[in-house]
């Protein structure tokens, strides 16, 4: 076989070890050598050029673009054996290898040692942006890892052993070094990349555990600051260990921060300035200052000044002014320092049940108050919209353990029991005027009881409510099932700001459904779409593809952007925005294919119009901006129950406005005009 097949061969061998490589071969003549130069071009397997530049966080040019490899091979042609080719194949496969090895896609925004790439390989710990049928580089290897850390190891001493021997013999037959036969050439190339293997694969990790090991060091000497250790403040935790990030593969170092200058702002008195100084010094906690000064608005400067010059970070920007303190003090917030301006926008009037309501929406996304304003149109020039209100009840499900299961099912039984009913409902209902026992739903799992109180709690969100409401029960209990141990007062069958299915069947607060029928005309004008669209997409989106995702409760465009803007402004508890999201979105076409009926169902709509953050001056103005602040008198709850249905016409509003949008391709356009800031963010930055 001549050197040409046999260097062909040589590149069949490597493409067989690597399946993206490709290999381009030239020859170059010599007198009395031939040199063969094979410049191999190799790709990363694992990032395809049409989307590695996609990866713009990577900032690692070598990550995506291609590297030749030049290999000059200078031989002489009778010394030429079939040993030495099986040593450039392996070499080159070696290489190759070590390249595949190289070219991982870097994590997003991840500054992980390279050590963590060996971990990769013995681990099944995959990034959790990619698939886990993400090819590895190992795949590429036609061995396992082990066998393949072997035949390098085997490679590497000896290739080693046999160069040594040569040039020993060289010298003592006073040969030149530097003139080599092809088989020392092989032998060389063979050390240098097994060599780079072993080293690529042991000693980065090494290397790194020592880099890691300094970074991790700067964050300590930072945290023993005495200006940082504030017993309240727990700093010196908050630091992750340097070795977590080589374990688990995601979590990489935080990143280090600029160094901060001292804020000092002067203060209103000395008196001021002492305390400022006693919290940084740690003698005062913060938490007290409010009881110990008795001026909520004074605690919370003096706190600021002191998160300050302790963070050596400006809050510049929060606003301290122009809020009452004293309103949320042992209700709505610990420990405040200022507050956050959200805006809030107006959409409206929606007509729902015959009455207008404009609806206050407090949000920073771009176009989801105009999106909504325009959904709220189409529904006025249709007729309005039309609620029914379903149920209406609030759940709280304490876990209870038994000796046996039969116990607890014994308590079950009791607790379903239509003739217990009257007397649990009166021991409930102690707990306040506004709460009503409506039912008892028991789930058993093995010893262990799961109670699912529900009651009716006026116009209170009502949390606290049943909340004491169960604690009544629970040690009326007591005394016949004493034999009970209560584990938790919320056992997570409740279910509160979670995704459950529990929720989604049986409801949670105000379980509501919202209907309209929109015109052909209004469909065309205002929205910009046709029926039918409409109705396939919503079939294949909303229908087929939630089911697709899996979805619990998300069969809707974007039900969750309507009710968290109303919970925000209304000053509903954000975070039960989960379930008070799960949203059905139903379209058809109605009077012969020209209308379009449109609907939304909403199991879990958890609302107040009393307690929690309702009370705030700001929430209060929008809840009286709908007609519903604070209790009604004349029929407890009823302001809750509207505030409801006025979330839920909000939302059929929402859901028109978008699907609307995306059936006529306007989404993109839409959002680059209104929710990108053309201003420069780089300067404003600075
Ligand atoms: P939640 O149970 O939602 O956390 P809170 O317990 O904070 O609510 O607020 C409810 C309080 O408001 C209770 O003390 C209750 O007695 C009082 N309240 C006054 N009027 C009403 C009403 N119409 N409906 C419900 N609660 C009311």
């Amino acid at each position: 076989m001549d050197r040409i097949a046999r260097a062909k061969e040589s590149e069949e061998n490597a493409k067989g070890h690597v399946t993206y490589a490709t290999c381009v071969g030239t020859r170059l003549p010599l007198p009395s050598y031939k040199i063969v130069a094979d410049v191999l071009k190799l790709r990363s397997p694992l990032v395809p050029p049409a989307t590695a530049n996609t990866h713009a966080h990577t900032n690692d040019e070598s990550s995506t673009s291609f590297t030749p490899w030049k290999i000059i091979i200078i031989t002489n042609t009778t010394s030429t054996k079939k040993g030495e080719f099986l040593l450039l194949s392996l070499s080159c496969a070696g290489i190759f290898y070590m390249d595949t090895f190289r070219r991982l896609p870097k994590p997003l925004r991840s500054t992980a040692p390279h050590g963590n790439l060996r971990k990769r390989k013995h681990s099944a710990v995959v990034d959790d942006r990619s698939p886990s049928t993400a090819p590895k580089a190992s795949d590429a290897l036609p061995l396992p890892l082990h066998l393949t850390n072997a035949v390098f190891f085997t490679l590497f001493f000896s290739v080693a052993y046999y160069l040594l021997h040569r040039w020993r013999d060289k010298i003592r037959n006073s040969i030149p070094l530097h003139i080599v036969t092809l088989s020392e050439i092989a032998a060389i190339v063979s050390l240098i990349a097994s060599f780079i293997y072993l080293l690529g694969f042991f000693g980065i990790d090494f290397v790194q555990s020592f880099i890691a090991r300094a970074s991790h060091d700067v964050w300590e000497l930072n945290d023993t600051n005495p200006n940082y250790l504030i017993n309240e403040d727990h700093r010196l935790v908050t630091c992750p260990p340097a070795n977590i990030s080589t374990k688990t593969n995601i979590v990489s170092a935080p990143p280090k921060l600029p160094a901060s200058e001292p804020i000092i702002t002067p203060l209103a008195s000395e008196e001021d300035e002492m305390i400022v100084n006693s919290i940084v010094n740690g003698t005062i906690p913060s938490y007290s200052l409010e009881s110990k000064l008795g001026d909520c608005k004074r605690a919370a400067a003096i706190r600021r000044e002191a998160l300050q010059r302790m963070t050596g970070r400006s809050l510049e920007g929060l606003p301290l002014e122009g809020f009452d303190y004293g309103s949320i003090l042992g209700q709505c917030c610990e420990m405040p320092v200022g507050y956050v301006q959200i805006p809030v926008g107006i959409a409206g009037p929606l007509l729902l049940d015959g009455r207008e309501y404009s609806i206050p929406m407090a949000t920073t996304e771009g176009c989801l108050v105009a999106s909504t304003n325009r959904g709220c149109k189409a529904i006025y020039l249709s007729g309005g919209a039309t609620s029914v209100l379903l149920k209406d009840g609030m759940t709280r499900a304490p876990v209870v353990r038994f000796g046996t299961t039969t116990r607890a099912a014994e308590l079950k039984f009791f607790l379903e029991d239509p003739h217990n009913f009257d007397a649990l409902a009166v021991v409930f209902n102690r707990s306040s005027r506004f709460a009503r026992l409506q039912g008892i739903q028991c789930s058993i799992a093995g010893k262990n009881l799961y109670i699912r109180f529900s009651c009716s709690t006026g116009d209170a969100m009502g949390m606290n409510m049943v909340s004491k409401g169960v604690q009544n029960v629970l040690e009326f209990l007591e005394s016949d099932f004493a034999d009970m141990d209560v584990i938790g007062i919320s056992g997570n069958f409740c279910s509160d700001k979670k995704p459950a299915a529990v929720n989604w069947i049986e409801g949670r607060g105000k379980s509501v459904v919202c209907e309209a029928i929109i015109k052909e005309e209004v469909v065309k004008k205002v929205l910009k779409t046709d029926v039918a669209l409409l109705v396939e997409l919503n079939m294949l989106k909303n229908l087929a593809g939630s089911a697709v995702a899996g979805a619990l409760g998300g069969f809707n465009a974007h039900a969750g952007n309507i009710v968290s803007a109303i919970f925000i402004a209304t000053g509903q508890d954000p975070a039960q925005n989960v379930e008070s999201s799960h949203c059905i979105t139903m379209m058809e076409a109605v009077n012969d294919g020209k209308d379009l009926h449109i609907s939304v169902t909403l199991p879990s709509i958890e609302v107040g119009t009393v307690g929690g953050g309702t009370q705030l001056a700001s929430q209060s103005a929008c809840l009286n901006l709908l007609g519903v602040m604070g209790a009604c008198k004349e029929s407890p709850g009823s302001y809750s129950r509207l505030l409801a249905t006025i979330v839920a016409g909000s939302v059929l509003a929402g859901e028109l406005s978008l699907m609307s949008a995306i059936a006529a391709g306007q989404l993109v356009k839409s959002h680059m005009k209104y929710n990108r800031s053309s201003k420069d963010v780089s300067k404003a930055a600075s």
